[in-house]
């Protein structure tokens, strides 16, 4: 299928990512772009869409440093000794997502600025002979 054919749901937006491509949904109404996708706008109440692939540059919004992490990052051999940081990023296209945020020290959460430039990257992990693919965050 065409990536300009797929549908707008969650699931399409999480096989472009395993394909390591940061996709939106753009309204062809108001030029408002969703990531994750949305099928409709909600300011335009249309569902007059077009997929868009971001920039993946933006600013890091909030971040917050985990030690008591879900069984996924326990797993990577994250925890009390070895926190890992969860972000939120306001993309320069206008959308705020989340992802892990890496190339940072994460033991010194003082020295993480928010307002930071970041860009998107793709972290790959293989669990049981299968790649699976999360989208992270890296100061740019
Ligand atoms: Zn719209």
């Amino acid at each position: 299928m065409s990536e300009s054919e797929r549908e707008f749901t969650i699931k399409s937006y999480l096989d472009f990512l395993a394909e390591k491509k940061l996709m939106g949904s753009k309204c062809k109404d108001c030029g408002l772009m969703y990531v994750p996708v949305r099928k409709l706008c909600p300011k335009c109440n249309t569902a007059n869409m077009e997929w868009v692939k971001m920039s993946g540059i933006g600013k890091l919004a909030a971040f917050t440093s985990i030690t008591v992490g879900t069984p996924f990052f326990v797993e990577k051999g994250y925890g009390r000794n070895k926190p890992y940081c969860f972000s939120v990023i306001k993309l320069d296209e206008g959308p705020m997502i989340s992802g892990q945020l890496i190339g940072v020290d994460e033991s010194k959460p003082e020295t993480i600025n928010i307002g930071m430039p970041v860009k998107a990257t793709f972290i790959e992990t293989d669990i049981k002979g299968e790649t699976r693919v999360d989208l992270g965050f890296e100061p740019k």
